[in-house]
């Protein structure tokens, strides 16, 4: 971690015109880490640009949780924001390169990228990688990076900064929370960062057509062999008039049935592709799974997305799904 941290002090050294970028269809983590260090490298004298595919998501454009929000454009290669070209491109919070989608122009290739990232599934694919899957968020991987390098954290890089983390962790709920993690959130909050703002704007919020949509899906819920999972078709999502968006919210609630150890949701987007979304309960691993089919994650929660009709989707990653459970209570039963 010292090592890539100076590695990236040295890559930043002179570099002026610096692009920040994060995952397709982000979520707090992403849009917080990305918000936070923007307001960072700003302190740092830098001119930065901030992008994303699919822009911020409605809970999260409020000055309370992301201050800066407003400034995150979709493409970084209009002329007028581009100038002269960058200097350094950062992905944020993306275990791959195609994660960052349409956001990442060919173009950008000759440019030094840094990957910032606590996905275990990382690929590590930037030429400095400040990567630790045992992080709670990469927003407190760029606290790290700020605290290390020795960089005041102003009102609203601390305010971006703890929504990642909370939002990333549930409000401090899951096993990755560490006595420490607690300490950086205290520092933030005293640097004048809302922890409260964080759990009643983003996390407990939801709109009407998202509880519809919940309601459906889970009135075709199905348990096997301890999985408890749910589809939702195109047509389901248009009975609700539900906007395109992550449903991670619904599955953290499936895995707390107690006859599960894995959730599971199929969504199916309006280009065909399906989104799926995986979460394990403690002592369970779908990130491998997640990997294995092209997607990535953490081993409590992972994703991935296929090019197949929704019904053969389910079918594939049910089976893939059965056969890691399966080995993942073998290897458990051994002495
Ligand atoms: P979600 O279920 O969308 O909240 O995603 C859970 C975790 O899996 C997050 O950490 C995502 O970064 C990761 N993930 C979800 N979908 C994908 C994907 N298509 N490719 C790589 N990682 C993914
Ligand atoms: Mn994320
Ligand atoms: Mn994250």
């Amino acid at each position: 971690m010292s090592t890539a941290i100076d590695a990236f002090d040295s890559l930043l050294a002179g570099r002026q015109r610096i692009l920040l970028l994060s995952h397709v269809n982000p979520d707090g983590d992403a849009i917080g880490s990305q918000l936070g260090l923007k307001w960072l490298l700003e302190a740092q004298g830098r001119q930065v640009i901030a992008a994303n595919q699919d822009g911020v998501p409605v809970l999260l454009r409020a000055d309370q949780v992301a201050p800066g929000w407003q400034e995150v454009v979709h493409n970084p290669m209009k002329p007028k924001r581009r100038g002269n070209g960058y200097d350094l491109v950062i992905a944020l919070d993306c275990s791959d390169l195609p994660r960052l989608g349409k956001a990442y122009s060919p173009a950008l290739a000759a440019t030094p990228l840094v990957n910032i990232d606590h996905h275990i599934t990382n690929l590590h694919f930037g030429a400095v990688n400040i990567v630790d899957p045992a992080a709670s968020s990469t927003a407190e991987l760029v606290w790290r990076l700020a605290d290390a390098l020795g960089w005041p954290i102003g009102p609203q890089a601390a305010q971006c900064l703890l929504t990642g983390i909370v939002t990333d962790t549930r409000s401090f709920r899951v096993g990755h929370v560490t006595p420490g993690l607690l300490g950086v959130a205290q520092q933030l909050m005293e640097a004048g960062a809302s922890l409260a703002a964080v759990n009643e704007l983003v996390l407990e919020r939801r709109d009407v057509d998202t509880i519809c949509l919940w309601g459906h899906a889970l009135a075709e819920l199905r348990l096997e062999e301890r999985i408890i999972w749910t589809a939702i078709p195109q047509t389901m999502r248009a009975r609700c008039n539900s906007v395109e968006q992550s449903d991670s919210g619904l599955a953290n609630f499936m895995v707390g049935a107690v006859e599960a150890d894995v959730a599971l949701i199929l969504t199916e987007r309006a280009d065909g592709l399906v989104d799926v979304g995986m979460r394990a309960a403690p002592g369970f691993d779908v990130a491998q799974v997640a990997l294995a089919l092209g997607g990535g994650g953490h081993p409590r929660a992972a994703g991935c997305t296929l090019a197949l009709p929704l019904e053969a989707a389910s079918q594939q990653v049910l089976a893939a799904l059965k056969a890691a459970l399966a080995q993942q209570r073998h290897a458990e039963q051994r002495p």
